[in-house]
């Protein structure tokens, strides 16, 4: 794919979503520098290219959405993602919450359940030399056995509860930030810490997400969308 390059317009786009982010409450420098870094526009599909840097949720293949901006921005706000964690995301979809994880932890395990969506986001990774990242295609919701424990988790899809298999690939000190609920109106982002005696849940407000879809992932030869 040819790099496009930047124009005037989308530069100012971008400056003026950063100061809308901050305005909202987004305080760390780290998560705005690495949201500043990563060209939205890539992420998106082509016919909303020109709305990548409003803060809104956009659609993506197979009837998935790339998260919007401010969501992206406070859930890694509340990681509180340091260079030396190790970190897993369930639902990788367009790639653009991978890429600002990679900026900022040390290593990324992604996993997501449509194929093709993991194959591009996999090619925009590598455009942007972004290397810190390992994909699986598979069912994130029984976690990444091999890898746990986990500094870090994020979950970009709700369910009705956290998979237990990812509260228990936590390791000691590590947070998990997921949105949860089976009503697509009706979800609670949270935010589990690992403590020493047990887990502290804090709610951090209400977000719309796809859901999590547990089974089988889908392969492209499946034609099922
Ligand atoms: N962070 C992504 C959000 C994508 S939407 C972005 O900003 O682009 C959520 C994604 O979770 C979708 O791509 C969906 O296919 C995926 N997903 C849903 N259930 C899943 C599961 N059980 N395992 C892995 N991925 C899942």
């Amino acid at each position: 794919m040819a790099e496009p390059a930047a124009d005037a317009g989308s530069i100012q786009r971008k400056l003026r979503l950063l100061m809308e982010l901050r305005r909202a409450g987004i305080a760390d420098a780290r998560v705005l520098g690495a949201i500043e870094k990563t060209p939205r526009e890539r992420f998106v599909l082509s016919a909303f290219a020109d709305q990548a840097y409003e803060n809104v949720a956009l659609p993506i293949d197979h009837g998935q959405t790339i998260s919007q901006p401010y969501v992206v921005a406070l859930m890694t706000e509340k990681l509180e993602l340091g260079a030396r964690h190790k970190m897993l995301e369930i639902g990788t979809g367009s790639g653009y919450q991978t890429a600002i994880l990679a900026r900022l932890a040390r290593r990324v395990f992604t996993i997501e359940r449509h194929r093709e969506l993991l194959r591009q986001a996999e090619g925009r990774l590598a455009e942007l030399r972004l290397h810190n990242v390992v994909f699986r295609f598979g069912d994130g919701s029984k976690g990444w056995p091999e890898q746990v424990p986990f500094d870090r988790v994020i979950v970009t899809a709700a369910a009705a509860e956290v998979p237990p298999a990812l509260i228990d690939g936590l390791a000691p000190g590590g947070l998990l930030v997921a949105p949860v609920g089976g009503d697509r109106r009706d979800q609670q982002l949270l935010r589990v810490r690992r403590t020493d005696n047990g887990f502290l849940t804090e709610d951090l407000g209400l977000v719309r997400f796809v859901p999590l879809v547990t089974g089988p992932p889908v392969r492209p030869e499946a034609g099922n969308a």
